[in-house]
């Protein structure tokens, strides 16, 4: 399983990683949107949640990774992704791997400091003319405020603000606490340093397996 904040390079470091060790990714919002397409019984009942504007409740959730965890691909090994987000529903999951007879390896949680996290995830400028994207660490402008392509003003959209950050960093750190301290307290949490080169992360993580 993989888990970090948001701006931790998770979603970089989750593809790397199913290629890295040949295993199937399987993101939450993926295995969703599939299930409801293609109708399965756990899909029909989400939807009904969802038509009504409800949350869709644990057992269905952990239904459907029940059901993508029986498919074929799943036997070389998989990566989670974006599940479980709560302590409930991390109790959940250990009940139906438990039942399944798999045991989950390890759950990787990528750190990085707040004060980083917020230069990565309020870098972000948008040009007012033809909307192309910037950032001012990863992919500045030859010109600070203006767009390469067509001279037009870089804005920071409103998303980006460092309120707005902050408060999103804010949630994401309540809601995961609980879970972070469930894998601890079951010895199969690895904690990793996000705040290096994305090959030094994987690396990390992939010496962290191994242990
Ligand atoms: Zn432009």
């Amino acid at each position: 399983m993989i888990m970090g904040p948001p701006g931790a390079g998770k979603g970089t470091q989750a593809e790397r990683l199913v290629k890295e060790l040949d295993i199937t990714h399987i993101s939450t919002g993926d295995m969703f949107r599939a299930a409801i397409k293609e109708g399965t019984e756990m899909g029909k009942k989400a939807k009904e949640y969802m038509d009504k504007g409800q949350l869709v409740p644990d057992e269905v959730v952990v239904g459907m990774v029940k059901d993508r965890l029986s498919q074929p691909d799943c036997e070389k090994g998989f990566l989670l992704d974006g599940f479980p987000r709560t302590a409930a529903q991390a109790d959940a999951l250990s009940k139906t791997l438990d039942d399944m007879g798999i045991k989950l390896d390890g759950v990787i949680n990528i750190g990085v400091p707040r004060e980083r996290l917020m230069a990565r995830l309020t870098g972000r400028r948008v040009c007012k003319a033809c909307g192309a994207s910037y950032h001012v660490i990863f992919n500045s402008p030859k010109q600070e405020g203006v767009c390469d392509s067509c001279g037009g003003e870089l804005y920071q959209r409103s998303d980006d603000n460092e309120e707005t950050v902050s408060n999103r960093l804010d949630v994401y750190e309540a809601q995961t606490q609980p879970l972070i301290d469930y894998y601890s307290e079951r010895g199969v949490l690895l904690e990793i340093n996000g705040d290096q080169d994305i090959n030094l992360v994987l690396k990390d993580v992939l010496a962290a397996l191994k242990k």
